[in-house]
C-alpha cells in the first residue's frame, strides 16, 4: 500500500495498535469531555497524569511544568508505549477524577468550559500540583522530580500509594467491583515432598476470600484446569497463591507460592468498559521483573467479548516449580 494512500494512519510513525490504544481510551465516554472543565471533544492528554484535556486546560498543565504533568496532542504528538500504557493504567478521566477529586470541599465550584484562564489555573493548580483534593492519606509532600521516567511518574506513585493504603482501609462494608475467574491450568516440575513425588493442590486468596483447588495424587506435572471465583473488593491488593502438598497424616507441606499483580487486568478492563464492543486485541501487560513471580510479560487481551490474561509464573520459595494460570475479569453489571 502507498504511503500516500494511508498517510493519515502512517504519519504518527507508531504502531497501529498503541495508537489505536489510545484512540480508543479517547473514545471511553468520560474522556470525551475534558477532565478539569468539561469542556467536549478533548483534543490533549497530561501522559504522566493519565486525563485527556481540552486545549484552555492543556495551556495551564504546561505551565505547571512537565514534573506535574507532561502534555502531549493525541492527534499530532508521538507517543511512546509507555506513555500509552500510563494512560492505559490511569484507565481515563473518570478513574483519575476519582482519585484527583475525590474530597472537593462543597461549595467548591469547578470550573466551565467558559470559566477565566485564572479561575481555570486556580483550580488545576489546586487539584494536581497542589492536590488539595485528595483523600488527605494519599497526599504526597515531597513530588517526584525524575523527567523522562514514566514507569516512576507522578500518576503512577499516587496510584501505588492508593493501592498500599487501601489494605489497610477497614471500613465494615466492602464494596465488590467484579469477579475474578481464575483458571488454574497446571503445574510444571513441581517441588518433591514425600519420597519421590507429591500431591499437589493450589490455594488462592485475595483479601478475606479463599479458595482451593482439588488434590491430585503423585503428580508432580499436575492438569488442574479447574476455575475458581473469587469477588474482587474496591480496593483489591495482590491475588496470592500458594502451592501445597497434601498430606494425610502430618500438616500439609508448603510448594512454593506467587503474588498475582491485578492492576493491569483490572485497570485496562475498567478503561475499556465493555469488552463485547471491541474485537480482539491487546489491552494491558503486566511486565516481568526482578520483583515478580513472572516467567514472561503478560498481556492483557480481549478475546471474544472477554478480558482475559494467561500467566506464567516460576514459584517463589521453593527449588522448582512453574505454574500457568488463566485470569478473567468480569465486572458486576454484566
Ligand atoms: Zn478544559
Amino acid at each position: 500500500m502507498s504511503r500516500a494512500m494511508s498517510n493519515k494512519s502512517l504519519d504518527f510513525g507508531k504502531p497501529a495498535s498503541g495508537k489505536k490504544r489510545l484512540k480508543d481510551l479517547l473514545l471511553q465516554k468520560d474522556n470525551r469531555y475534558c477532565a478539569d472543565c468539561g469542556a467536549p471533544d478533548p483534543k490533549w492528554a497530561s501522559a504522566n497524569i493519565g486525563v485527556f484535556i481540552c486545549l484552555k486546560c492543556c495551556g495551564v498543565h504546561r505551565s505547571l511544568g512537565t514534573h506535574i504533568s507532561k502534555v502531549l496532542s493525541v492527534t499530532l504528538d508521538e507517543w511512546s508505549d509507555d506513555e500509552i500504557e500510563s494512560m492505559v493504567e490511569v484507565g481515563g478521566n473518570s478513574s483519575a477524577n476519582a482519585i484527583y477529586e475525590a474530597f472537593v470541599p462543597g461549595g467548591y465550584e469547578k470550573p466551565g468550559p467558559d470559566a477565566s484562564h485564572e479561575l481555570r489555573a486556580k483550580f488545576i493548580r489546586a487539584k494536581y500540583e497542589l492536590q488539595e483534593f485528595l483523600k488527605p492519606s494519599l497526599r504526597i509532600v515531597s513530588l517526584p522530580s525524575e523527567k523522562g521516567s514514566l514507569k516512576s511518574s507522578f500518576s503512577r506513585k499516587l496510584m501505588d500509594s492508593f493501592r498500599s493504603n487501601s489494605s489497610h482501609n477497614s471500613e465494615g462494608m466492602v464494596e465488590f467491583i467484579g469477579l475474578l475467574k481464575v483458571k488454574v491450568i497446571k503445574g510444571t516440575n513441581l517441588a518433591i515432598r514425600d519420597m519421590m513425588t507429591s500431591d499437589p493442590y493450589v490455594i488462592l486468596t485475595l483479601g478475606q476470600q479463599t479458595v482451593q483447588t482439588t488434590i491430585i495424587k503423585s503428580n508432580l506435572n499436575p492438569v488442574w484446569n479447574e476455575e475458581l471465583m473469587l469477588s474482587v473488593p474496591q480496593h483489591f491488593g495482590p491475588l496470592k497463591l500458594r502451592v501445597f502438598d497434601h498430606d494425610t497424616f502430618s500438616a500439609d507441606d508448603i510448594m512454593g507460592e506467587a503474588e498475582v499483580d491485578l492492576q493491569p487486568l483490572i485497570t485496562s478492563a475498567i478503561a475499556f468498559g465493555d469488552a463485547g464492543m471491541f474485537g480482539n486485541m491487546q489491552i494491558g501487560k503486566w511486565l516481568k521483573s526482578h520483583d515478580n513471580a513472572l516467567k514472561d510479560d503478560s498481556t492483557v487481551n480481549i478475546i471474544d467479548g472477554k478480558v482475559k490474561q494467561a500467566v506464567s509464573l516460576k514459584l517463589q520459595n521453593v527449588e522448582c516449580g512453574e505454574l500457568d494460570l488463566e485470569l478473567e475479569w468480569m465486572p458486576l453489571d454484566q
